[in-house]
């Protein structure tokens, strides 16, 4: 089996032939297109952001994980939630240190 090297696969209707560029080609739903017929350039929209997943800033953002242990500690400082004694004096610190 040989292996093709990509190509852009829109079909060009004015000219009834495909485009077949072959620079900065890269996988969209539709298939294999280069930069001039993206799915969003033609639809004359920006290009998403490049790269797979989130943006690197997007994780600098407190994790729900984080947050959620400092709504934890809230919660047992303010005595809503059950908590020893010692954890509960812990928490209502750690809040007080938080707010000055
Ligand atoms: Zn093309």
């Amino acid at each position: 089996m040989t292996e093709t090297p990509p190509e852009c696969t829109h079909w060009i209707g004015a000219d009834r032939r495909y485009c077949r560029a072959r620079d900065a080609v890269r996988r969209y739903l539709p298939g294999l297109r280069c930069p001039a017929h993206t799915p969003s350039a033609l639809r004359g929209r920006p290009e998403p952001p490049p790269g797979p997943g989130w943006p690197t800033g997007a994780w600098t953002t407190p994790s729900p994980q984080s947050a959620s242990a400092l709504f934890d500690q809230r919660a047992v400082a303010s005595g809503k939630r059950r908590a020893a004694a010692h954890t509960y004096r812990a928490a209502q610190q750690a809040v007080r240190g938080r707010k000055s």
